[in-house]
């Protein structure tokens, strides 16, 4: 199936907004085995949209507008679509009570220019709203269907989650399904990880490989297409299996397993707990690892030790050892690590201490940074890593690669 995306809105061509809609799709789409052949963005103009919808039908299965459904006049999408296909545009009841409820609970009646937001196609589908008062809408003529979608992105997403990707699954060919598999790496850089596994790469066809690096961290998708799951998954597993002979090591998760998410569940699995003391990341690891659902069984506490005073009084890491070696240090992180586990009585003590710039520190350059990690029972250890990039890069880096020592 071959299919657009038109995101429409004047904002889009004076540079105002950035389309990130038609990204957002273009990975669902992809996702679902539908191919993405263009991205158009035009202006509110009705001419120009004419164009634009008429050159779209004619040549894709599949259309997706984003944008223009609004109640003003330059809002044209959904009447320029029905123009050009020849649909008529009636009356939805049920959009026009949430119209009506909406300016009702603020005491007002509906403008007459808004009851256009309860218009839709003729013989279409409808994709109620629950955040807003423009219906999203499909309709079929001929081989094309169009997809008209609400410019916001808080009523486009849980538009698109809950109605439109089911939508989707089930106009796009039964004949083939289309299943894909991300594994997740970190600690291999994305061209090394190319290299390992090079002669996979260049014979690949079905299932294809495909790498993408982001933030330290490197993906490669999977996707199968065959004719149904079962045989889409048999075709994955071997090169699979490949994969991770060569560079297993450095997976950590699949699919939308992010590093803390991997962190917590290895955690909750071994039933451990953890405490951390941050330096340089003041905070920012805690709040990582907070930001996934069900931590608390494996979280305890955490101190933000940004001066020495805390890291000597409160975490027990001596006045000798801050003088000597230094805050930052693998000392230092050693300390660090097992004073934080020792006060809040955790399995895991975890340390992160370093020169997150602009300005260096104890003469030690910038992106120097120790992470320590104590387990009960254990020696200690810490890691040393020399960073690049500003700031804010060098302590999301810190905090991945404390949350990947979790894991090992
Ligand atoms: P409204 O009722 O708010 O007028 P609408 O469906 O007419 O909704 P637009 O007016 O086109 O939608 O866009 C509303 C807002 O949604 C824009 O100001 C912008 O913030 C966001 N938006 C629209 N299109 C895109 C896009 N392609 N990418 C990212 N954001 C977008
Ligand atoms: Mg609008």
């Amino acid at each position: 199936m071959r299919a657009e995306l038109v995101a429409v809105g004047t904002e889009l061509l004076l540079g105002q907004i950035v389309d990130t809609h038609s990204a957002f799709l273009s990975q669902e789409l992809s996702e679902l085995g539908i191919d993405v052949y263009f991205h158009t963005s035009v202006g509110d103009n009705r001419h120009r949209l004419q164009e634009v919808v008429h050159t779209a039908v004619s040549r894709s299965e599949l259309v997706i507008f984003t944008g223009g459904l609004g109640p003003t006049d330059d809002d044209l999408t959904k009447e320029t679509v029905a123009e050009v296909l020849g649909v008529r545009l009636v009356e939805h009841p049920p959009s026009k009570q949430v119209l009506e409820k909406v300016f009702q609970k603020y005491g007002l009646s509906v403008p007459p220019s808004n009851y256009k937001q309860a218009l839709v196609f003729e013989d279409g589908t409808v994709f109620a709203n629950p955040n807003g008062t423009a219906p999203g809408m499909a309709v079929t003529v001929g081989k094309t269907t169009c997809v008209l979608l609400p410019g916001p992105p808080t009523e486009l997403y849980p538009m698109y989650h809950s109605q439109v990707r089911p939508f989707l699954e089930q106009i796009r060919s039964d004949d083939e399904v289309v299943v894909s598999k991300v594994l997740r790496f970190f600690g291999i850089g994305e061209s090394h990880l190319v290299e390992r596994i090079e002669g996979l790469i260049q014979h690949q066809d079905n299932p294809t490989i495909a790498p993408l690096a982001k933030e330290g961290e490197v993906t490669l998708r999977l996707t199968a297409k065959a004719v149904n799951r079962k045989q889409a998954d048999a075709m994955i597993a071997p090169i699979e299996k490949e994969i991770l002979q060569s560079v297993g090591q450095y997976v950590y998760g699949v699919d939308d397993e992010t590093l803390e998410k991997a962190a917590v569940r290895s955690l909750a699995e071994q039933g451990k707990t953890v405490a951390v003391a941050e330096s340089c990341t003041g905070g920012l690891l805690a709040g990582t690892l907070t930001s996934v659902s069900g931590c608390s069984a494996v979280f305890q506490s955490g101190i933000v030790c940004y001066s020495n005073e805390v890291k000597e009084h409160d975490l027990d890491v001596s006045r000798e050892c801050l003088e000597k070696q230094g805050a930052v240090s693998m000392e230092t992180a050693l300390a660090l690590a097992q004073g934080v586990s020792r006060r809040f009585r955790t399995d895991f003590g975890l340390s992160v201490t370093g020169v997150a710039g602009p300005q260096s520190v104890e003469e030690k350059p910038v992106g120097l940074v120790y992470v320590g990690v104590a387990e009960q029972g254990k020696p200690p250890r810490a890691y040393r890593f020399y960073f690049s990039g500003s700031r804010e890069k060098i302590r999301i880096r810190a905090v991945k690669h404390a949350l990947f020592i979790l894991l090992e």
